[in-house]
């Protein structure tokens, strides 16, 4: 994707490839398994029988940055985990997203006032959805996987300047 994305203005090539990068991204998002706190019991129930995972195509967590697309930040960021977080983000394969999942990777949530917790983790690393609750619920988690979704149908590899 390299070769052609952000280098030609949309056109009918670029908008059948978009349609079938698109759709193969959206249908094989590869989650990193990645917790940091409480949320983190919810995003495994997520990843459990009961919630079938498997219909969206993402039911297989990897272990490492690298073999993943997609980072669900769960639980609290301490500054000390920060630069780790980030780290691994770099390390993931492109083209990559995240989705910051509770109140505490959103804006530290209980522990906002903590001198060892980081508030926001957008300012960290670029963040495409959000999921707010305490913690959020299995349901909570699979409609912000929906939302990514939709945001990836309407990526484009044309040039938008
Ligand atoms: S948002 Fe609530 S459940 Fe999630 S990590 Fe923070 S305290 Fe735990």
């Amino acid at each position: 994707m390299g070769i052609i994305e952000n280098r030609f203005r949309p056109n009918i090539v670029i908008t059948t490839l978009d349609k079938v990068f698109n759709w193969s991204r959206k249908n094989s998002l590869w989650p990193f398994s990645f917790g940091l706190a409480c949320c983190a019991i919810e995003m495994m129930a997520t990843a459990a029988s009961r919630y079938d995972l498997a219909r969206f195509g993402m039911e297989v967590f990897r272990p490492s940055p690298r073999q993943a697309d997609l980072m669900i930040i769960a639980g609290t960021v301490t500054k000390k985990m920060a630069p780790r977080v980030r780290l691994l983000y770099e390390q993931m394969a492109e083209k990559k997203y995240v989705i910051a999942m509770g109140a505490c990777t959103i804006s530290g949530g209980p522990f906002q006032d903590a001198y060892s917790v980081v508030r926001r983790v957008d300012e960290v690393v670029p963040v495409d959805v959000y999921i707010p609750g305490c913690p959020p619920r299995p349901e909570a988690l699979i409609e912000g996987l929906l939302e990514l979704r939709r945001k990836i149908e309407k990526e484009t590899l044309a040039r938008t300047d």
